[in-house]
């Protein structure tokens, strides 16, 4: 998959909680650690406001203590060459209270946000950047903030005459934006009131409105298939995550999908922003065309 010559190459994934970087891509990731990519998680939020049942405080004096030693694991399962914190608070769901903590990431300046990001940018020089999309999956603004201070940093690191301070300037060479294919949510929102299901509910807490992913039909310029040991490496680092919920089995509609991809065989796929994508088939590997 990966031509390594003199150098290792690099990945940066920006994700916003504790726990993003394995249940949205972290098939992908493994997949490339496995081939030899340094890979990094940025993760913008200590996940402090996720809801977690009392069995899994024990020991841990906070949430955000929890979802740390949460993360180590996955990071240690995934084989993650780091993880960094960018020390905002959770910002919750949508229109919740702690959108408007001080602290939350949902209220921090773009500006603030994006000059962290440039200077760990210019610091690991990633060749592949990769975040959430636009929309922040289901809406979530704490991926909103971080899709939005990513792609502002993205092009900030190459200026030097932006951010002067944070080191010398690097412009990685791709930034892409993991998205869901369209079709499949479309069919997942229409199947669940057959599994006796809201999708403007959904999730364990039911604030979840899995109708927001249909909002935009984001293209797809990259398709990674996955390979039985990441899904299995991925699966491992999701019931590290045991207080969000990962490493239980999956229910209703989602449960059916599984079983598809399964069939099928499995896909995370993206959206490429710069590059500015052609019109030429989609991308079998973030990394191509690079030297
Ligand atoms: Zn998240």
């Amino acid at each position: 998959m990966l031509d390594i010559m003199n150098r290792q190459k690099t990945m940066i994934f920006f994700g916003a909680h504790p726990d993003d970087e394995t249940f949205g891509i972290g098939a992908t990731l493994a997949q490339y650690i496995a081939a030899g990519v340094k890979v990094y998680y940025v993760c913008a939020t200590g996940g402090e406001v996720g809801t977690v049942d009392p069995e899994y405080m024990k020991g841990f004096a906070t949430i955000a203590d929890l979802r740390s030693a949460e993360m180590k694991c996955a990071a240690q399962v995934l084989g993650l060459a780091g993880v960094i914190y960018l020390g905002y608070r959770d910002s919750g769901m949508p229109g919740s209270g702690d959108n408007k903590h001080p602290d939350s990431l949902a209220i921090a300046s773009i500006d603030e946000v994006a000059s962290l990001i440039v200077k760990i940018i210019r610091e690991l020089k990633p060749d592949v950047v990769v975040t959430h999309d636009a929309g922040g999956g289901y809406g979530h603004p704490d991926h909103i903030a971080t899709h939005n201070a990513v792609l502002k940093a993205f092009y900030a690191a190459a200026d030097p005459t932006q951010y002067t301070a944070a080191g010398p300037v690097f412009q990685p060479s791709k930034l892409y934006f993991l998205v869901r294919p369209h079709g499949f949510m479309k069919v997942i929102v229409k199947i669940m009131p057959l599994f006796g299901q809201n999708p403007h509910q959904a999730g364990r807490n039911k604030d979840i409105d899995l109708t927001r992913m249909l909002d935009t039909n984001y293209p797809v310029h990259a398709v990674i298939r996955l390979n039985k040991q990441s899904l299995q490496i991925r699966n491992k680092a999701a019931a590290c995550h045991a207080s969000q919920g990962g490493g239980r089995p999956r229910q209703g509609p989602f449960r059916v999908f599984q079983i598809i991809e399964k069939l099928r065989g499995q896909r995370d796929y993206f959206m490429r922003h710069y590059p500015p994508p052609t019109n030429q088939r989609p991308e079998r590997d973030l990394f191509e065309g690079m030297k």
